[in-house]
This record gives structure tokens, C-alpha cells and sequence, in this order.
């Protein structure tokens, strides 16, 4: 579903840019990373044709959903302007617009699905309010880590609900932020716990869900907290136990729970026929037998680009399915940037600053370099949807 909103951002802004430029210059401008992560300045709304896709498709999505866009909304206006991780802002928007890929609103949708129960408690049909509000489980869980009941608020919109809590932290001065962070990671948590239930195939847990809340209520307060010291340092501190090691990049302590294993790998060709494309990303999942996978094509200037988006991509797909992952790129210049990012090419260093960003926010996070034959999976899917006959 992230990926969907990307996408078709992406095709507005390509075919705009299309028309506008010679194909030279179009695809120059299509290869630049616009970035996602840093707070302030990029994802704002604005009536502005600022140029950022993401602003318009942004837009687009609260006309259509009849929320109220407007950037000056106090709401709206503390949501982007708060430290905390952009796929959290991401997921507060969806919920807001109503657009979370819940049972109900995929059935609304049209599109098939499995079953409409709720994930959790496999009794009543999923929609937003039920699973992070409603659900027995969830009820239990807003008590357990909130001191929170939320027997008597059925009759309340979510995003009300939410609005009211959110706001009414905002004014208290001293802990305000803290209890933002632990309301966002508790729903946040349930929200993980329900995507982990579909995907690794287990049984619901509340007591994952409380260890989910946990470990990302603790990386968002270091990464708040990093963000008041220093805004624009892109050291990792201690505190994320990165290990510098030559052919790999990681972040946070492996847990016991699964590590998802993905291949990744990129296609690039310089001299490239009418009807194919220059470059695509892919990356498949090797730590399931019926592992899933992606393959697209996409603008990008260097094979080295091309494989910094690829990782990028499958840390955007991943970051709402599981909270350790491990990357496997045959690429070294990637992990040398991920190291040393202030030395990276030109061309990938804000995609590698992307990378690290949204990596913060992952228990643990690995990113290694391994032989070429060892992406080979990858490496046809991207091969494949280069020349355009990849079929998903
Ligand atoms: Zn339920």
C-alpha cells in the first residue's frame, strides 16, 4: 500500500517532468532522490508547486477524502513538524484520511482478500477503529501500557479519538511529548503485531505487542532526543551499537524474534533499447519459502544509484511487516556509504541518508555485502523488469 502511494506519485511526477523536458534532461531530473526523512522541509502540504510529488499526491489523497489539507491546521502542522519517525508520520496520516489498509477499507476497495476478521481476535470484521481501539486485545493493551480504557469510546470516530489524545498531550508542558511517543508506539505496536500475525503466519500475542511498544517507544525517544541535541548530524551515537565492519552496516541488537533476509539488487543499462528501460530495483525475501518479492523500474542515473534505491525500496516495503531485518547487497560502494556517508557519491548521498534514517527505526537493522551469485534471485527480477517483461 506504501508502495502503491509512491508509485503513482511517482508516474504523475514522471509524466509531468516528461512533457516539460527533452528526454535527456527528464530522466536527470527523475534519477534525483527526492528526500523523504528530514523533518522540517520536505514533507509538508502546501498549495505551492513546490515540485515535490509527495506534497501533491498528499494532497490529492486528503481532497479526495475530504480532510481538511489545509497547512496551517495546528493538527497537521505539529504531525510534520514532530520528531518522530516518518513512518510513523505515515501511518497517523493514513488513519487520519482513513486510507489504512484495513479489511473493511480494502473490500471497499474491491480488492480480494483472505477474510475480513479482525487479525487480533478473529471475531469481528477488521476496520481501523476495531483493531487499534475496539478489539478486545487492543482494549487490554491501551490499559496494560496507557492506563487507558477504551470500553466506553466506540461511539467516537478514531481519528477524533486520536486528534483529542494527541492535542490534549501537546498542551501538557512537562511529559507531553513522552506520552505522545508512548500513545503512537502503542498503536503502532498493535498495528506491527497485526501485519507480523498475516505475514510470519503466527498467533496473536499481546504479550509481543507489549514488547513491540517497548523497543520503539525507546528508539523514538533516542531518536527524538538526538534530534533536539543535534539536527544535523549524521553520526549514529553508541547508543545504536553500530558496528563498523567492513562489509557490513548494522544498527540495534538482534532480538529473538525472526529476522526477515532479503536479497536485493539492481539493473542498469547504459545503452538500452526503445520500450526497455534504463534501470530497475528487486529484492526478494529468502527467509520464507514462499518469500515475496518486488521488481520496478525506476529513474536512476548510475548502477550504483540504481542499487542505493534498491535498498531503499525494500527498507520502505519492510518497515510496516517486521521489526528486524537483514539486506543482502552485492554492492561494497553502498556499505562504504553507509559508513562513511559524509564521502559517498553525490548521486546517492541523500538516498543513503534516506536509508539510515528509516533504518533507525527497525530493532535491528543489517545491511552486508555478499557475493554476486548470492543476489542472483534479485538480480533477475531486476533484470527482468528492466526489459519489461517481469510480471507481479
Ligand atoms: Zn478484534
Amino acid at each position: 500500500m506504501v508502495a502503491d502511494l509512491i508509485d503513482d506519485s511517482r508516474n504523475w511526477k514522471a509524466s509531468k517532468v516528461w512533457q516539460v523536458f527533452p528526454p535527456d534532461k527528464a530522466k536527470i531530473i527523475l534519477a534525483l532522490h527526492i528526500p523523504q526523512c528530514d523533518t522540517a522541509d520536505t514533507i509538508e502540504w502546501s498549495h505551492t508547486k513546490s515540485g515535490k510529488f509527495s506534497v501533491k499526491s498528499g494532497y490529492w489523497f486528503l481532497k479526495a477524502s475530504g480532510e481538511n489539507p489545509n497547512p496551517t491546521n495546528p493538527f497537521w502542522r505539529m504531525l510534520w513538524k514532530s520528531n518522530i519517525f516518518p513512518k510513523w508520520k505515515h501511518f497517523l496520516w493514513k488513519i487520519m484520511v482513513n486510507v489504512l489498509p484495513t479489511a473493511d477499507n480494502l473490500l471497499k476497495r474491491n480488492i480480494q482478500i483472505p477474510s475480513s476478521n479482525c487479525k487480533l481476535c478473529k471475531d469481528r470484521q477488521e476496520g481501523t477503529a476495531h483493531i487499534l481501539r475496539d478489539c478486545q486485545i487492543s482494549q487490554r493493551i491501551w490499559s496494560a501500557i496507557m492506563g487507558i480504557s477504551t470500553g466506553n469510546s466506540q461511539h467516537i470516530p478514531i481519528q477524533d479519538w486520536i486528534k483529542n489524545f494527541l492535542n490534549f498531550f501537546r498542551k501538557k508542558k512537562e511529559d507531553g511529548e513522552e506520552i505522545a511517543l508512548k500513545f503512537i508506539s502503542t498503536m503502532w505496536s498493535i498495528w506491527l503485531h497485526r501485519n507480523e500475525i498475516i505475514f510470519n503466519n503466527i498467533h496473536t500475542s499481546p504479550g509481543r505487542i507489549i514488547e513491540l511498544q517497548r523497543i520503539c517507544y525507546d528508539r523514538a525517544m533516542k531518536s527524538a532526543q538526538r534530534s533536539k541535541e543535534d539536527q544535523i548530524s549524521e553520526i549514529c551515537n553508541t547508543e545504536d551499537m553500530e558496528r563498523k565492519e567492513e562489509n557490513s552496516w548494522e544498527l540495534g541488537a538482534r532480538s529473538t524474534y525472526r529476522v526477515q533476509i532479503l536479497v536485493v539488487d539492481g539493473a542498469w543499462k547504459k545503452k538500452h533499447k526503445s520500450g526497455q528501460w534504463q534501470a530497475a530495483v528487486a529484492w526478494k525475501n529468502i527467509s520464507h519459502s514462499h518469500g515475496e518479492e518486488f521488481a520496478s523500474r525506476v529513474f536512476a542515473s548510475t548502477p550504483l544509484q540504481t542499487e542505493a534505491y534498491a535498498v531503499l525500496q525494500a527498507i520502505k516495503d519492510m518497515e510496516w511487516k517486521c521489526s528486524d531485518i537483514s539486506i543482502k547487497t552485492d554492492n561494497q560502494e553502498v556499505i562504504r556509504a553507509l559508513h562513511q556517508q559524509k564521502k559517498a557519491d553525490k548521486s546517492i548521498s541523500s538516498i543513503i541518508s534516506e536509508i539510515k534514517q528509516r533504518a533507525r527505526s527497525f530493532q535491528y537493522f543489517s545491511c552486508q555485502k555478499v557475493k554476486r551469485e548470492d543476489v542472483s534471485l534479485a538480480h533477475n527480477l531486476a533484470r527482468k523488469a528492466r526489459l519489461g517483461t517481469y510480471l507481479s
